[in-house]
């Protein structure tokens, strides 16, 4: 073990929001203290839905009423269909929230999965009041993210929110939700893999004048990536209901969002293969009319994230070079393409707006390519260093149970390959990419991932 490595407790006292967070079996019961210690309150506030509320939602209001502890009132989302993150149910919160007499003293406490917890974040960041999370799935990064991931006007957004001042974790719970939902959480672990690619190359590029491309920061670095394969591997058999690797990945994923909350963002934990799923969120890509959750999607990104960047950095000698005749588009022309691409879309408006918000002139396309082929054997080195070759990678996931080919996804090889154009429409936050369509590079990297025996099958 690389002794440089943070701990979780190092992590947490780099995030400068959360300010305890507790794994540990029979946890809920230190609740009270939790409340007494971080919180000026009357009274606290349930919400959860169906499920989690038998998972975790019955033994919590034990611990709460042995306590003497006044509930303020409980709200439940139903347990089917599958709840969804979309910006109406945080207007249903507030209102709720609103509804109670000493608001100001009231805790809510989100009692659930990613997605109760992103909603009750929110919601509560808008009354400018604090909460205690509850998660009962290791499904997602997002318990001790800052910032929730809203679908508002068709578009997943990351609107701004501070993470919770507490959260208690009881492995035993965490280890008794489906299957599915901890693959999905080792799926969105994995991704930070490609996050890290994304910002050596976005470290790289954003001195040349690609636009939002942060550099390194070392702190932040060194808690999400060096250990990050180990936790992978000690978290393999968390979708069986393994205890133990359950508890790794939900502090893997703990720890990645205490590195959004210390860096304020999210370019340390997600790059390009987080762009792949958020239009397939757009698209509501669903199985039988149930949603494909987030990981699942993430995963699927993850794979095809890791082809495009394996082809783009397979030649030991140099990228690749633009096919002959090969020009830049215009701002006009790109305009037309990517409103041609979300037609229909109701996040046609914004995509378009950041598609040429990151549209960078020929002269720093041209300054990008030059710095990448004028140190191609270190760059290159570097991003497969920190890459998990495609064979391993697409094992690892296979032993965790997390979906392997587009199809288990209700997508065609053919259209999850192809989504790649619109995933670089969308956010401004340079990545692979965006390289390989700032040095003409796109296309070509796209037909040899579709020609492929290996790549998404
Ligand atoms: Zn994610």
């Amino acid at each position: 073990m690389n002794t440089n490595i943070p701990t979780l407790a190092d992590c947490l006292k780099a995030a400068d929001e959360t300010r305890e967070l507790l794994v540990s079996r029979g946890c809920y019961a230190e609740i009270p203290a939790l409340l007494d210690k971080y919180y000026k309150y009357g009274a606290v506030y349930l919400v959860s839905d169906g499920n989690t509320w038998e998972a975790a939602g019955k033994r919590v209001k034990e611990v709460l009423d042995g306590a003497q502890i006044k509930i303020a009132g409980e709200f439940r989302f139903p347990a089917e269909p599958r709840l969804h993150a979309e910006y109406s149910n945080i207007g249903l919160l507030k209102e709720k929230f609103s509804a109670l007499s000493g608001l100001k003293e009231t805790v809510p406490i989100a009692i659930g999965g990613g997605t109760v917890n992103d909603l009750v974040k929110r919601a509560v960041s808008e009354l400018g009041i604090p909460y205690l999370c509850v998660p009962t799935a290791a499904s997602v990064d997002g318990y001790t993210a800052y910032g929730a991931a809203i679908l508002l006007n068709g578009c997943k957004e990351t609107l701004e929110c501070p993470a919770p001042l507490t959260l208690a974790a009881d492995p035993d719970v965490l280890a008794k939700a489906p299957a599915y939902l901890s693959s999905s959480g080792f799926g969105d672990l994995a991704s930070k893999i490609i996050a890290g690619a994304d910002w050596i190359i976005a470290s790289i590029a954003g001195p040349q004048g690609a636009p939002v491309a942060e550099q390194i920061n070392e702190k932040i670095w060194n808690m999400t990536q060096p250990g990050l394969l180990d936790v992978l591997n000690h978290s393999v058999n968390a979708a069986k209901g393994d205890a133990d690797a359950v508890r790794a990945l939900f502090e893997g994923l703990a720890i990645t969002g205490f590195a959004m909350q210390a860096f304020k963002g999210s370019r340390p934990v997600s790059g390009s293969e987080h762009l792949f799923s958020h239009v397939w969120e757009m698209d509501d890509l669903s199985v039988d009319g149930v949603p494909v959750t987030h990981g699942h999607k993430v995963t699927i990104g993850t794979l095809a994230a890791t082809a495009f960047t394996e082809i783009f950095f397979a030649d030991p000698n140099g990228p690749p070079v633009p096919p002959k005749g090969f020009q830049r588009l215009t701002p006009s022309q790109r305009m037309l393409e990517v409103s041609n691409a979300f037609k229909g879309s109701r996040a046609h408006d914004s995509v378009v707006k950041t598609a040429l918000e990151k549209l960078v002139d020929d002269k720093t396309a041209e300054k990008i390519g030059q710095t990448f082929r004028d140190n191609w054997k270190d760059i290159r080195s570097r991003i497969l260093d920190r890459l998990l070759p495609y064979a391993e990678l697409k094992a690892l996931l296979g032993s965790a149970g997390c979906p392997l080919q587009p199809e288990v996804v209700n997508l065609s090889r053919h259209d999850a390959i192809a989504t790649a154009r619109r995933a670089q429409m969308m956010r401004n936050k340079y990545c692979i990419l965006d390289l390989a369509w700032d040095m003409g590079a796109f296309e070509g990297v796209l037909a040899k991932m579709e020609e492929s025996p290996v790549y998404l099958r």
